[in-house]
This record gives C-alpha cells, structure tokens and sequence, in this order.
C-alpha cells in the first residue's frame, strides 16, 4: 500500500483538517517560560489530546512529572495506537510549547494570530513546533484513509522543550516501558533549503564554564600603583586571547573535531544569512558546514568588570567571564570541560587567580548510519522528488542525546519543517505550507514502510 499516489492522494483528502487543527494549536500561545501564563499549557495539551483523538488514536495521557529538584513539569501528551501484533514500534516526537513572541514590533502581524502569505504560514509555533505535531497526525490520518497503519506507535508530546526539557530524563526513566520503541522519529528540525528534504545527523553538544580571574585583594588608584599589577580585565583578556590561533580556530589541547559534511555551504550564503559585516573575515578551518556542525566552536557570552559609565582610574581587582564551547559530535561533554578548564589553568598569565563556577554540560549527538535511515531517506526522496542532505546542527537538543543514552538500541531520526527562512524563535517565524505537506508525506510513506 505504499505507492506513491494512492498515499498522496490520501493526505490530500486529509490535508484541509491538518491545516484547520494547525492554526487552531497557534491560537493557543503555549509559552513554557514561567513569566508566562502557564494555564495555556494545559490548554494546548488539551487540544493535542483532540487532535490525536481525531487522527484515530484512543489511548491518550495528559501527564505532568512532580520532581523533587525540578517541581511540577509542563503537561506532556503520552498516546499510544496499535499496529499488528509483532510489528515494530515507532516513537513519534514533537513539543507544544513555543518560545515567547518577542518584542512586538518584529512580527509584521499577531504573533499568536496564523496570517498565510506567499506560500507561508506565519505565527509563534507554525514551524517549532506544532507543524511537527501536525506531521505526525497527518501521517496517521493519511495512514488511516488506506486502511493502513502496519506499525505501532507511540506519541510523545513534550510541553517544555522550550525551556531545556528539564524534567526530561526524569520522564523517560519513569515511563519507560511506555517509550520504548525501535525508531523513534524527532520532527523538531530543519531542512537543508526549502525544496530540499534533510534528515539532521549530528548535534553539537555544550558546554558552560563560569571563569573569575582574580589580582588584587581590593581595588586600587590606577595613577599610584597602575604599572606592576595588569588589572584583572587585561588579565583576563590575555587568557581568552589564548583560546583561539590566528585563525580563529580553538586552540584548546584535547577538543575534537572533523571535517566531513555533505552539505555545501556557500561563503555569501553564509554572510548574509549571518550578516556578517563587510570586511569582517570568518574565523576557523575547513568547510563552513563543518565549522557550524562537526568543529567545536568558543564563545565569550558575558562578562562582568566595571562598567564604561561607573569607570574611574582604578585597577580592577576581579573579572569574571561566562564560555560557552560547542563540542563536536563524539566528545563526551566530561572531557570537553575537563581539557577547557586544564587549558585555562595552565595558560592563566602572570600566575593571576583562577576559579571556576557552575558549569553546564549537554552531550552531542551522532546519528548512527542504518537501513532504517535507507528507508527515511527514500521516503523523503519520495515525497519531495529530490535526495534529502545529511545536515549537522550547530547547537545541542539536549533531549535528543538524553533519547539516544536511554534507548541505545533505538533509531532516532531527526526530521523537521523548517527552512532557514523559518526564523524559528525570532519574529515573523513562519512555514512553507509545501514543504509541511511534503513531510507529512514522507513520514506517511516512512511508517508504511517500516511495517514492511
Ligand atoms: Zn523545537
């Protein structure tokens, strides 16, 4: 039953309800951030819940985790729709909750409010992530119009990605035997372009490292004793100078990286979807795919000194400064933070004082190469009449690696609606209503076929 056009034919029967559920769930402004009213989470779960009912699946579970160190998570949609006895499990992934909407006046309409144009679907969420909720009912509903679901599967429908998913793990460990599947597909990516399906292969992992650099036990009058001492800020720009060469390359002993991708990215491309400034050179080595997604990347993202406003001539004693690392796929985030902190201490000038706070670690992710990814990309193939391209992505989802450690033997596919126009997070974040149909397609073609 898995011809192309009788499938196709049958998503186009469903597709009109797929929208209508779509724009309803972007009504709904599911903001997970605790500034924000937290009863429109439950009625987005709500409203999931009746989508999945609609798209024939009965056993549903709004399910919301008391933690001790977390408190109460956001309410998860857990769903459940039998194949034939024997067949394999597929876990399907996607989040309800969005970030918040912004500033106001970077949406050029409501932002809870979806407005179509020019082929796009405009809206907080009609990409990240509610499309991918969608992709996964429209699958089903257009499985169902064949007579034909021949896998079981399983709806995970996660209310607080938004926020780093922090009672996640929490959740698989305690329904586990709910989650356990043999693939398990992610809609919360991207594509390569619009027109060109990805299936996203590897993440980078993170990790946090808070740094003070201390020199002096108290301030002093920079004109009396300024000289002898380097104040802490000079200091401290001499060590973050050291974490880079010449080339902008990270120059810390023991980071791993490669530079292999499939991808292509084009220099120009790249600058203006940055907007690098004219005369700006870019940093690094190797492709430019591979320093977005298989190179490990540094970044100073605070720093604390007396500001320009309260300066005065004095030396300042202390400067404290927050790093964030991208680690490539394959570091363990452990050995990343431990060669990041040996290079600080070891590259500290003038034996001025080191201390390191709090840090954060979020492991990378490496899809594993299978025939289960043979049949996702001949089903994206399908569906979008072009071959899908293998993609990295530059940060971590930190729930993906958490997956991949609790199911090791679990496929995991990551796929997604979004296109680099998306502007998913940002104002005037929007979908390509053709590709979303596309990936409905696929990933209808993908389950038939897994029951194969
Ligand atoms: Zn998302």
């Amino acid at each position: 039953m898995t011809d192309l056009a009788s499938v196709t034919s049958a998503l186009d029967a469903v597709l009109p309800g797929v929208r209508a559920d779509l724009e309803e769930l972007v009504r709904i402004p599911s903001v997970s951030s605790s500034a924000f009213d937290q009863s429109e989470l439950q009625r987005s779960a709500a409203k999931v819940a009746d989508i999945l009912r609609s798209s024939g699946v009965t056993d549903i579970d709004i399910v919301t985790l008391e933690t001790e160190d977390h408190g109460t998570g956001r309410p998860a949609i857990l769903a459940h729709k039998k194949g034939p006895a024997g067949a394999p499990t597929v876990l399907l992934y996607a989040h309800h909750d969005v970030q918040p909407p912004g500033e106001r006046d970077t949406w050029d309409t409501e932002p809870f409010e979806p407005v179509e144009k020019d082929g796009r679907l405009y809206g907080r969420g009609t990409a990240d992530d509610k499309a991918g909720i969608l992709v996964h009912a429209g699958a089903l509903r257009t499985l169902e119009q064949l007579g034909d679901l021949p896998v079981n599967v399983t709806l995970f429908v996660e209310g607080e990605e938004e926020i780093g998913s922090p009672t996640f793990v929490d959740f698989l460990t305690a329904h586990r035997d709910r989650l356990e599947a043999d693939v398990i597909i992610v809609a919360d990516s991207s594509n390569w372009k619009v027109g060109t399906p990805s299936l996203t292969t590897s993440l980078r992992g993170v990790v946090g490292l808070e740094v003070t650099v201390d020199v002096l036990d108290h301030a002093l009058h920079s004109g009396m004793y300024g000289g002898p001492v380097l104040d802490a800020v000079t200091v401290a720009s001499r060590l973050i100078a050291t974490l880079h060469d010449d080339s902008g390359a990270v120059a810390v002993a023991g980071l791993h990286g490669y530079d292999e991708t499939d991808a292509d990215y084009p220099e120009d491309q790249l600058r203006a979807d940055m907007g690098v400034l004219e005369g700006v050179q870019l940093a690094g080595r190797g492709s430019l795919a591979s320093r977005l997604w298989t190179q490990p990347a540094l970044s100073v993202i605070g720093l604390d000194a007396t500001s320009v406003e309260r300066s005065s001539n004095t030396l300042i004693p202390s400067c404290r400064f927050q790093l964030s690392l991208r680690t490539a796929p394959g570091q363990a985030p452990q050995d990343a933070y431990d060669a990041l902190t040996a290079h600080i201490s070891k590259n500290v000038p003038f034996g001025a004082r080191v201390s390191f706070g709090n840090g954060e670690l979020g492991p990378a992710f490496q899809a594993v190469d299978s025939d289960v990814m043979g049949t996702a990309r001949q089903a994206l193939a399908d569906a979008w009449q072009t071959d899908p391209v293998d993609i990295g992505v530059g940060g971590s989802i930190p729930f993906i690696a958490d997956l991949a450690e609790v199911f090791p033997q679990a496929k995991i596919l990551v796929t997604g609606v979004e296109d680099p126009d998306t502007r998913a997070h940002s104002g005037n974040e929007s979908l390509h209503l053709d590709d979303f149909r596309k990936a409905i397609l696929a990933e209808a073609l993908l389950l038939s076929r897994l029951g194969e």
